[in-house]
């Protein structure tokens, strides 16, 4: 595009509604890169653009000025904290500018903690990582992968017998950029036990930008009641915020030891960049909301208790027929609401109460169409 506009040239309008055509139509042919673009919350937040909203700083320090949005960052931050099971007075965070920014970060904090360490990554980690060791000037050994993506751990054990004299920092990637492939954890931390590294001689830094959100429903890989170090996940990828962003946890104690070294500014700057966008943590506040199972109101509505994808009734003295009949009313009504785009579908529950029962589309009995 021409930054200088002619007089005789387009009218801004004109470019712009232009540009807005060929996004439009591009959209249907967006199939290589990992962006969720089903986003479909920015009309609500729209008016939010009116205002500059800089979370810069600490988010858990208040700003002096209102135009931030560090009640919603914090919000965020303390839900990927339970997500990764740590204490809310044990960890420590900021939304950051993309899953780069969580990666030079991670690998900071590492590099703090063992300025001696060599940095450890594999062959497939995202480029940031190699970015991250040569900014820092770090040692760097670059791990064999099979050809799943996922990382060679007897070339890792080969490599930490080598440099056993010095700390290792271990970027271990949770979803590789290209292949999706996930280093298993616990093998690494099986490795490092088995090579003679102590808890104090290593560091790990979860890249989980790609899948650091599927993970969690699958198995509890990424857990800080292992002893890893930072994780980091991007707010733009499976989250589909509209504009990069990310987030970064680690543990509260580590950031201490990084902020006291920088005393001196007066306050305490323990994250990379200085302004931040305080719109995407209110972007990723309301995804994660909205992400909530849409019968989340319905179950809080009728008092339910649930187990897995079920809920029950119990019928007690006191529950009336009238109760039932507006309560099974109230169901038949709700789920033509969350089942009608097909988008959403009801959960499977064949294998608790037997598939002649389950109404997934799998098993597919319309028990309650009217
Ligand atoms: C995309 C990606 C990154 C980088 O994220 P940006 O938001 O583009 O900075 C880092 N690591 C992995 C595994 C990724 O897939």
């Amino acid at each position: 595009m021409e930054p200088g506009l002619k007089n005789d040239g387009p009218s801004l309008d004109t470019i712009l509604v232009n540009y807005l055509d060929t996004l439009t139509q591009r959209v249907n042919y967006h199939l290589g890169y990992p962006v969720n673009i089903c986003y479909d919350h920015y009309a609500t937040l729209a008016p939010l653009l009116q205002f500059h909203l800089n979370n810069c700083g600490d988010p858990f320090l208040q700003n002096t000025v209102d135009f931030h949005s560090k009640d919603f960052e914090v919000a965020v931050l303390d839900w990927f904290a339970q997500l990764w099971e740590i204490e809310k007075d044990q960890y420590w965070g900021y939304v950051t500018n993309g899953g780069t920014e969580g990666n030079l970060h991670g690998i900071l904090l590492g590099r703090e903690l063992l300025p001696e360490g060599i940095l450890y990554a594999s062959k497939d980690s995202h480029y940031s990582v190699f970015k991250a060791a040569r900014m820092y000037r770090m040692d760097s050994e670059t791990i064999k992968t099979s050809v799943n993506g996922e990382m060679d751990y007897s070339d890792l054990r080969a490599k930490l017998l080598q440099n056993k004299d010095k700390p290792a920092i271990i970027n271990v990637t949770i979803g590789t950029t290209f292949k999706g492939a996930i280093d298993n954890v616990d093998v690494i931390l099986e490795t490092l036990k088995d090579c003679g590294y102590s808890q104090d001689r290593f560091y790990i830094h979860c890249d989980a930008a790609l899948c650091g959100l599927m993970t969690p429903f699958i198995n509890n890989m990424i857990s800080f009641k292992k002893p890893i170090g930072s994780v980091t996940i991007s707010g733009h990828k499976f989250l589909g915020c509209p504009m990069p962003c990310g987030v970064q946890i680690t543990r509260k104690s580590y950031i201490n030891n990084l902020s006291t070294n920088v005393e001196y500014i007066a306050s305490v700057d323990a994250t990379i960049s200085g302004s931040r966008n305080g719109l995407t943590p209110i972007f990723l506040w309301y995804s994660l909301a909205c992400k909530r199972p849409r019968d989340h109101e319905f179950v809080r509505r009728w008092q339910l208790s649930c187990v897995k994808d079920m809920a029950h009734v119990i019928v007690m003295p006191g529950i009336t027929r009238e109760m039932l009949d507006n309560f099974i009313s109230e169901l038949v009504q709700q789920r033509k609401v969350w089942y009608q785009n097909g988008k959403t579908n009801p959960p499977c529950v064949g294998e608790d109460i037997g598939a002649q029962n389950c109404a997934c589309s799998y098993h597919k009995i319309d028990y309650i169409s009217p």
